[in-house]
């Protein structure tokens, strides 16, 4: 039994570590881009000589070239190890199981389905087994130093070429990565106040602004933020939720947040549910208070 943990980046090795760490074998790392790399306590760390991932055809004809004999291949939930796991997988026949919470017993992962309200228990055949997991189902990672470091050169051209790239995030962290996140949900209303209300307040807390795909659909916010189920899965140390009403599809994607703050107009809003703390209260009032209340 052994592990390589693919990475996009240092954040991202550190966030994989927890679940390298109790896999139960040492574990080697390839770190698609360049950077330092955290003591996670691998066996060998390879990096790739990139400043930014190149398309994912390219990068799958890499990867395959690494797999040695790993028995299993993982990385950090997210669609770029999505899109690159499972262009690898297709590439040796091998299968893929996205979204592991837990390993129960060997060749057994727990994940959840139909939004999170269940969870099965999924067996494969095959190897190796290539899996993207979430990070917030395992312990947190001890810091220990890691062994050898090798670099990789860039990929070759694949057929996809990135002819623009651009950033819309005014430099917040990563959705997927911020300790904090503070989301907002259709009663925003435009664009603007999103951004002075929910990205002003990801701002003082230092995190990352999310969206509900309500949000999203009505231009208030941009496609990237939306959290949930056809969005991006986040787990952070905190996580504020301000009008958002508690769907379903919304906490999919959530709801394993440590400490969930909702503030809503509506007591009875599904999203108290799962809150550690409730603010029935207008979001207009209630963010502008907060946003002060730090300055
Ligand atoms: C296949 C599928 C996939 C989906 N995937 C996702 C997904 O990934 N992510 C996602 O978010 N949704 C997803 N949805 C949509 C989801 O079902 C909900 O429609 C959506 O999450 C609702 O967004 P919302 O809470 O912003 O809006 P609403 O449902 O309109 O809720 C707004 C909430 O704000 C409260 N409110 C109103 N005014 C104020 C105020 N002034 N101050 C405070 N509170 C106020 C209301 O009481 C209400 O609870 C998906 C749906 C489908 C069918």
């Amino acid at each position: 039994m052994s592990l390589l943990l693919i990475a996009l980046n240092a954040a991202d090795a550190q966030a994989g570590a927890g679940f390298a760490q109790s896999f139960g074998s040492e574990f080697d790392v390839l770190v698609l881009t360049k950077g330092d790399v955290p003591a996670i306590g691998a066996r060998q760390v390879f990096s790739v000589d990139q400043a930014d991932l190149a398309p994912a055809d390219a990068m799958a004809t890499m990867v395959q070239g690494q797999l040695g004999n790993y028995t299993t291949i993982a990385a950090v939930s997210a669609m770029w190890s999505k899109d690159l796991l499972a262009r690898v997988a297709g590439l040796v026949d091998a299968p893929m199981v996205t979204d592991v919470i837990a390993i129960p017993a060997p060749g057994q992962y727990l994940r959840p389905i139909v939004a999170g309200s269940l969870l099965a228990t999924v067996e494969v055949d095959g190897a190796p087994v290539f899996l993207t997991i979430r990070p917030a189902g395992f312990a947190k990672p001890e810091e220990r130093a890691n062994g050898s470091t090798s670099s990789l050169g860039a990929p070759s051209n694949g057929v996809t070429v990135r002819t623009n790239k651009s950033a819309s995030q005014g430099g917040r962290p990563d959705l997927t990565q911020a300790k904090v996140v503070v989301s907002g949900g259709r009663p925003l209303g435009d664009a603007a106040t999103f951004e002075r209300l929910i990205g002003g307040l990801a701002d003082k807390l230092g995190g990352a602004a999310g969206a509900t795909r309500a949000a999203v659909d009505s231009g208030i916010a941009s496609n990237e933020l939306q959290v949930g189920q056809t969005g991006k899965i986040v787990a952070p140390d905190l996580y504020i939720a301000a009008g958002i009403s508690g769907s379903t599809q919304h906490m999919a994607g959530m709801k394993d947040s440590k400490i969930i703050v909702a503030i809503n107009t509506d007591g009875d809003a599904a999203i108290f549910q799962i809150a550690d703390y409730g603010l029935v209260m207008d979001l207009f009032e209630a963010l502008p208070a907060i946003q002060s209340a730090l300055d």
